[in-house]
């Protein structure tokens, strides 16, 4: 049973998924690495997916013109993602994995922004890795309306 709960690490921020999460997702821009202060694993909700149970201590941090990231203002968890630009994928979210309460029975799909990862680490196995140029393509083609 994968895990639908979550919470920051001082738990004044909980959440619940509407639905199971499918698999893991890495991000290694330069913006995500200090956001989460290491290598970003997230997990794309949609819109509408994340449920918070408490978030007084919630905070949003507009990190680019197209999307924020949510913390806790009391102990600093990463808490996710969330594309604000207009368009069919607004609001999806990449909630940070490690605030989930098990992360048992979620393997790693795919990797976003594979150019930008620092030479000294490598995520090993055989999944997807996208580079900048084509996340890029992605967001064009889906701004458009067309399906990437
Ligand atoms: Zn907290
Ligand atoms: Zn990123």
């Amino acid at each position: 049973m994968v895990a639908q709960t979550g919470s920051c690490l001082c738990g004044a921020v909980r959440y619940r998924l509407a639905e199971p999460p499918k698999g893991l997702g890495a991000c290694h821009c330069g913006m995500c690495r200090k956001f989460s202060g290491g290598i970003e694993l997230g997990i794309e909700v949609p819109a509408g997916g994340v449920v918070f149970e408490t978030d007084e201590t919630l905070r949003t941090y507009t990190s680019s013109d197209w999307a924020e990231r949510g913390f806790c203002a009391t102990c600093g968890s990463s808490l996710y993602w969330r594309l604000t630009a207009p368009g069919p994928m607004h609001g999806l979210y990449a909630v940070a994995a490690g605030t989930l309460d098990s992360l048992d029975g979620l393997e790693l799909t795919q990797e976003v922004y594979i150019d930008h990862k620092p030479a000294g680490y490598a995520l090993t196995g055989d999944h997807t890795r996208l580079t900048e140029a084509d996340i890029m393509a992605m967001v064009a083609a889906a701004q458009e309306g067309e399906t990437p």
